[in-house]
């Protein structure tokens, strides 16, 4: 098996808000004061205080999963935590020292391989170097902000910082679908953090979840109003979006992108993925060999000058 490289997946809305973020007026103010303000110290012990550590020897059962991951993606092994918290939730942090927790309530509530999807999540984070800007996001939309400075926090830019984390999921739901092998597990994965129950989750028509889903990714895309309105929503809770991240992560594992990821993953053929960049007709993801956009017709070379 290969390694996989994120800029074959990394996706083009997280490269956008990203750079968005950063051109934000007072974004390089709050990063300067929030790595003064920062230490890895703090989040270490933190960690081996209020965690479990999970290694080959404590809970292996649940560490085996995880060196697998990172290598198909190509990083180092995090350290790797269990928080004794009944919410399901899983968190990648730091920036020399990167580690990875997974809640007792993420643990009840999956079986073995959507767990796996969720650690394969993390992973891509650490991947596509999310990490430090997801701590600070994480410092300056939540109780750490007075930490900072409130003062320095314009709305602009929490919701920028607020818009990118949202966005940087979308790369990582691709990581996990090719750790995976497949969307299949990660959607499911979405559904059962919507429903907080494996039992409903089991009973929820995934075709009808997804067709949902498409509803409200038009009425998003709408009008600005609608727009406005739902980030206010998204703002507040990140549930919508599970079922719009179970789309968009289905759509992309039916693009020949990715199954010239598989075919390279696995050996099979000597080519490398070649992802081209964006179609200026569309802005979908095309591919190195396309003459034209397969999704709209636009030229995509030829034009040169002979
Ligand atoms: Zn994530
Ligand atoms: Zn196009």
């Amino acid at each position: 098996m290969r390694v996989v490289n994120p800029k074959d997946y990394y996706h083009p809305q997280d490269r956008k808000a990203l750079r968005e973020l950063q051109q934000i007026p007072g974004f390089s103010a709050v990063l300067k004061a929030f790595m003064k303000a920062f230490s890895e110290n703090m989040i270490q012990g933190m960690n081996m205080s209020n965690k479990v550590r999970i290694t080959d020897r404590q809970l292996p059962e649940l560490y085996r999963l995880l060196p697998p991951l990172c290598e198909t993606l190509g990083i180092a092994e995090p350290e790797f935590y269990l928080e004794l918290n009944p919410v399901a939730n899983a968190y990648t942090m730091g920036d020399s020292i990167i580690s990875i927790t997974v809640t007792s309530g993420l643990i009840e509530l999956m079986d073995e391989k959507q767990l796996t999807a969720v650690i394969a999540h993390e992973c891509g984070h650490i991947a596509c170097r999310h990490v430090l800007y997801h701590t600070m996001a994480d410092v300056v939309l939540g109780a750490g902000s007075a930490v900072l400075g409130g003062n320095l926090l314009t709305a602009g830019l929490q919701l920028a910082f607020f818009h990118w984390q949202r966005c940087s999921e979308l790369s990582c739901d691709r990581a996990a679908a090719i750790c995976m092998d497949g969307y299949e597990t990660v959607a499911e994965v979405m559904a059962l953090l919507a429903s907080g129950s494996a039992e409903l989750a089991k009973r929820i028509d995934m075709d009808l979840y997804m067709e949902q889903a498409e509803e409200y990714r038009d009425f998003m895309n709408d009008s600005g109003w609608n727009k406005m309105l739902q980030y206010y929503a998204l703002m507040s809770q990140s549930h919508p979006f599970l079922s719009v991240r179970a789309l968009e992560v289905r759509e992309w594992c039916g693009s020949d992108l990715f199954k010239s990821i598989m075919d390279y993953k696995y050996e099979r053929g000597s080519r490398l993925v070649t992802r081209k960049g964006l179609c200026p007709g569309c802005g979908r993801e095309t591919m190195e060999e396309w003459e034209f956009c397969r999704y709209c017709g636009h030229r995509l070379r030829g034009k040169e000058q002979s």
